[in-house]
């Protein structure tokens, strides 16, 4: 490659770091849709079905759901165990996960509902959230939704990290197909006091595409209001939203990045 070539290379690449890491605190409202919405990119050769590391603990491998409890952290999930994945059941809440994590590399697949029913937050949707304190009122939520052809605010829309910062590209496969999330999460720290030191941060590829570049996090996501970090545990569960739509769930893995 001739000099020439790799400048420009190496502009396009700072270029789309920029929209990657860019963190315009103060230029968007909450949910603001007036946002720009991001451009759509598809992938049909991603990592569904990626086997797990040999240092993973998985989460879900198809056959039981003991990995997970209700929000309320002591019973069994009710949610829906099928054929190799597992689905909501609404009304019966959240579920999160036995173990409690940190720092973590997460894979997870889902799908949203092959019919269509509802529409715009109400069409598939779902969540993953980070350090979810009982009853996900207070963890680091990447957002899962229908975002096939379904325009929302974009900070709402799948992989968003909801209520701060769309994906930097539409990554959606169309409704009923698998879908997967590889994320990084970096958590937050605090000093012994409770006061912040270094905020969380996300890293997300969407169907194999990198939406999220070590994106710093405002607080925890929350809906309609920006809240500011409160200290919490350094350990705690990573929680699925039920949000009364019937999401499926497969082949969930996490390498904990705190043991080692
Ligand atoms: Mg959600």
């Amino acid at each position: 490659m001739d000099k020439t070539l790799i400048r420009h290379f190496s502009i396009l690449l700072l270029f789309n770091l920029g929209i990657l890491q860019s963190q315009p605190k103060e230029k968007y409202k909450i949910h603001d849709e007036n946002r720009p919405q991001p451009e759509v990119v598809t992938h049909s050769s991603f990592s569904r079905m990626a086997t797990p590391p040999s240092d993973a603990i998985v989460l879900f491998d198809g056959t039981d759901l003991s990995e997970w409890v209700n929000s309320s952290g002591s019973k069994k999930t009710q949610w829906k165990l099928g054929d190799n994945y597992f689905e909501v059941r609404k009304k019966t809440g959240a579920i999160q996960t036995v173990q409690e994590f940190g720092d973590v590399q997460l894979h997870i697949e889902w799908s949203s509902p092959k019919n269509i029913e509802g529409e715009g937050q109400g069409r598939g949707n779902s969540g993953v959230f980070f350090m979810a304190k009982p009853n996900v009122s207070h963890g680091y939520e990447v957002q899962i939704l229908d975002s096939y052809k379904n325009p929302v605010y974009p900070d709402g829309q799948a992989s968003a990290i909801y209520g701060q910062y769309p994906p930097a590209y539409n990554a959606s496969a169309p409704p009923g197909e698998w879908q997967t999330y590889d994320i990084i999460f970096i958590r937050p720290r605090f000093d012994e006091s409770g006061k912040l030191i270094r905020a969380a941060y996300l890293t997300v590829l969407h169907n194999g595409v990198l939406v999220h570049y070590n994106r710093e996090l405002l607080g925890p996501t929350t809906h309609q209001v920006r809240t500011a970090y409160s200290a919490h545990p350094n350990r705690l569960p990573i929680a699925l939203q039920d949000h009364g739509n019937p999401v499926r769930y497969r082949n969930i893995w996490v390498r904990d990045l705190e043991s080692h």
